[in-house]
């Protein structure tokens, strides 16, 4: 198992663990469990982590996690003004290149 990522929460870390899912990669969480030791534990040893099953997935997982830090920021389109997201490639309204 390789380490991914090390989340700010458990929300976070499934959250996370649910759009590698869905690319087909399968994650686990470590951890989850010692969110009630914080002040017991050093920090760092409590933070859900997650790792990946597959070391062969990483590429991909790292790219997903990649966009999940730095999302694409919005598009206006040039043609009709309407505000598309950053991930789509075409004007969701009138249908132009982006
Ligand atoms: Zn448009």
């Amino acid at each position: 198992m390789l380490k991914l990522y090390r989340a700010a929460n458990l929300q976070e870390a499934y959250l996370i663990k649910g759009m590698l899912s869905a690319a087909g990669i399968e994650v686990h969480v470590l951890n989850e469990h010692l969110q009630g030791g914080l002040g017991e534990l050093p920090f760092s040893e409590v933070y859900p982590e997650l790792w990946l099953e597959d070391e062969r997935d990483a590429t991909l997982a790292l790219r997903i996690l990649a966009d999940y830090e730095h999302p694409l920021p919005g598009r206006r389109c040039g043609f009709c003004g309407e505000d598309n997201p950053g991930t789509f490639e075409i004007c969701w309204h009138c249908g132009l290149t982006l």
